[in-house]
Formats: C-alpha cells, sequence, structure tokens
C-alpha cells in the first residue's frame, strides 16, 4: 500500500475534530463538503488544506473524485454520516483506502446484525421480544431503519404495545421490540489499537435527546415522546465502574476479532444504561468514531492517563495512522 500523506472525510458529524487532529499529527488535510456548508469548513482553512465540493456525498465514488484522493494520497475517516449518507454499497465501491475495517461498517449498518454482535461478545443485553405475545415486561420499540432514536416509543405491558402498533399502523416484521432497562444512559467511546495490541477509553458521554430530555419541565403526564439526540453531555465515571467497562470492551474487541476478522480497529462506542445496581446492560454500538467524542477535542480525563498531551479521538486516529506509516503496518489499520 503506498504511503498516505493526507487524512480526509466528509463534511458532518466530527469531521473539525478529525481534521483538526490529523494536522497536528502533520498530515495534510482535506474535506468533502457540500456546496450548501462550505462556507462553514472554509473558516478553517488554518487546519483544513482541500475542499472537494460536491452537491451529494454520494459523487464521491465518481472516478474523478475518487482519483483526485488518490492523487493526494489520502485516507478517509468513516464517521456517523458516512454510512448514513453513502449507503453500504457505495462504500464497499470506494477504492481509496478507508481508515478501518469495512466489515464492521455492514455489521452496523444492519441493526439485527448489530445485536446479533453484542449477543456474541457475551456482554449483557437487553432481552429480545420476537412477537407481542411474548411481551412480559416494559419495552422500547426501535425500527430497523431508524436513526438517532427517532420513532422509538414505549410501551408498559403486550396489551399497550398492541394498541400503540394499532394506533401508529406499523408494519411489525419492520420492528424490535426490546426490554426497556431502567437506569441512566451512558456512552463509552473506546479506542482499539491493533499495533499497540491495546484497548483505550478515551471519554464517556451522555446524549441530549428531544424530548425525553425535557419532560421533567412539562409537569403532566406525557405518553408519547421522543428520543432524537440534539447533542452530548460530558461524563465522568463512578471509578468502579471501570473494571465493567473494560471488560466490555475488551469482550466486544474479541468478538470482532472472531466473527469478522481482523476486529475492530480504532474507535468504537457502546451505548449503555447502567442500573442501580451497577449493572450496565448495552444496547447498541457504533463502530466507529461517535459524536459524543466531540467534547473532548483537547483531550479527556481519561485520555490523559495515556498521553501526557491534548488526545482528541480525531487526533488518536491521526497518530494511530502516523504509527502504521513508522511501522510499515498499514495493512493492519485499513482492512477492505
Ligand atoms: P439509540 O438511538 O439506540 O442510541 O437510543 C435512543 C434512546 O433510547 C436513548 O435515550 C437510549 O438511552 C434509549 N434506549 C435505547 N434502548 C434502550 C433500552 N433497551 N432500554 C432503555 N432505554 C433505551
Amino acid at each position: 500500500m503506498s504511503e498516505i500523506e493526507t487524512i480526509a472525510t466528509l463534511a458532518s458529524h466530527s469531521a473539525l475534530q478529525i481534521l483538526k487532529g490529523a494536522k497536528q499529527e502533520g498530515f495534510r488535510t482535506l474535506v468533502v463538503s457540500l456546496r450548501k456548508r462550505l462556507r462553514v469548513y472554509q473558516r478553517f482553512n488554518h487546519f483544513i488544506d482541500d475542499i472537494i465540493i460536491v452537491n451529494d456525498f454520494r459523487e464521491i465514488v465518481d472516478k474523478d473524485i475518487q482519483n483526485k484522493l488518490l492523487n493526494k494520497k489520502a485516507v478517509l475517516i468513516p464517521h456517523g454520516s458516512f454510512v448514513e449518507y453513502l449507503g453500504i454499497e457505495n462504500i464497499k465501491r470506494i477504492e481509496v483506502p478507508i481508515f478501518g475495517n469495512r466489515e464492521l461498517m455492514v455489521w452496523e449498518y444492519d441493526a439485527l446484525k448489530k445485536l446479533e454482535l453484542l449477543e456474541k461478545s457475551c456482554i449483557k443485553t437487553p432481552k429480545l421480544f420476537k412477537s407481542i405475545n411474548e411481551v412480559t415486561k416494559p419495552v422500547i420499540v426501535k425500527f430497523t431503519g431508524a436513526k438517532g432514536g427517532r420513532g422509538y416509543f414505549i410501551a408498559r405491558n403486550a396489551e399497550e404495545l398492541l394498541r400503540k402498533i394499532i394506533e401508529k399502523q406499523l408494519d411489525t416484521s419492520q420492528l424490535i421490540i426490546q426490554e426497556y432497562i431502567f437506569g441512566t444512559p451512558m456512552y463509552f467511546h473506546y479506542f482499539y489499537s491493533p499495533l499497540l495490541n491495546r484497548l483505550e477509553l478515551l471519554g464517556a458521554d451522555i446524549r441530549y435527546e428531544s424530548e425525553v430530555d425535557g419532560i421533567r419541565r412539562y409537569p403532566y403526564q406525557i405518553e408519547n415522546y421522543t428520543f432524537t439526540v440534539v447533542g452530548n453531555i460530558p461524563l465522568v465515571l463512578r471509578e468502579s465502574l471501570l473494571e465493567q467497562v473494560f471488560d466490555y470492551g475488551e469482550k466486544f474487541v474479541e468478538a470482532t476479532k472472531k466473527y469478522l476478522p481482523p476486529g475492530a480497529i480504532g474507535p468504537f462506542c457502546l451505548e449503555a444504561i447502567c442500573k442501580s445496581n451497577l449493572d450496565i446492560v448495552v444496547f447498541e454500538f457504533s463502530g466507529r468514531i461517535v459524536a459524543g467524542t466531540n467534547l473532548y477535542i483537547d483531550g479527556s480525563p481519561y485520555s490523559w492517563l495515556y498521553f501526557d498531551e491534548p488526545m482528541s479521538t480525531g487526533r488518536r486516529i491521526a497518530r494511530e495512522i502516523k504509527m502504521a506509516i513508522e511501522m510499515d503496518s498499514l495493512n493492519k489499520i485499513i482492512v477492505r
């Protein structure tokens, strides 16, 4: 594999953090931006060297744009908007190197495969109910294609679930009926370095969601509310939780090594609820950088435990790429 000189990504999600980190590590940087967003990214030309303008992110699969990226010796860094805007089929067609293991994106994209991988990791997950009749406790209902909590709803029992499904005219084959876990949400930001064979915890956050996080302002009972992510709030964990958090991270990495070799590469996130008995139950994962890491563009209380310098997840990605170039091991961090 030829050397990497440029770190590139799509202008969205955590692009600013990624590119700032890449610049700190001495790379050239490039962003692929929608015309309408251009002015945001132009403001940061002290760390963004090049901008490729598109009208639709899917243009990135066009030959001329790919050639531009290949000529710049670019590596693309995937983030939350990557799969959402490009689609898994387009990602498979991209010739430009992509940081990480593309197969993990495939598993992440499919809601059922995603839950399967968590189960294979042998970490605690919410019970799944295959049919309405099986429901014996409160449930949260998700859609196989929904993004960022949009459209989720809660039902206290099978009867209420059936009523809501009829009211909303939903197709039950598209629903994931999951046990509702009582507790507090927590999102753990990990980084697995195949070069150092080390799992790092780089931070944690809570998602700020409308309307569920605002209902305490309204003194009446509400039956239906939304879980649309609007921001992120920083979190440090009770230290006694760390053992479980590292254990879960390690189990997840082991499962990815076994079922989609060579396994997880770089950042991933386990999305969980911590119960009052301090048991952690994981309901989702993201196999790439999450937007909650934007909180720690200057490092987090956890990244300081590994690095005596500000280390965002974006910068950590660039550091791994730099190390891979020095060790002549790019094949360990860029896997088709
Ligand atoms: P997600 O889009 O999957 O990250 O989740 C959106 C929201 O639903 C978050 O507030 C989660 O905390 C909540 N949530 C998802 N799954 C569960 C669950 N099994 N039990 C309780 N809350 C959940």
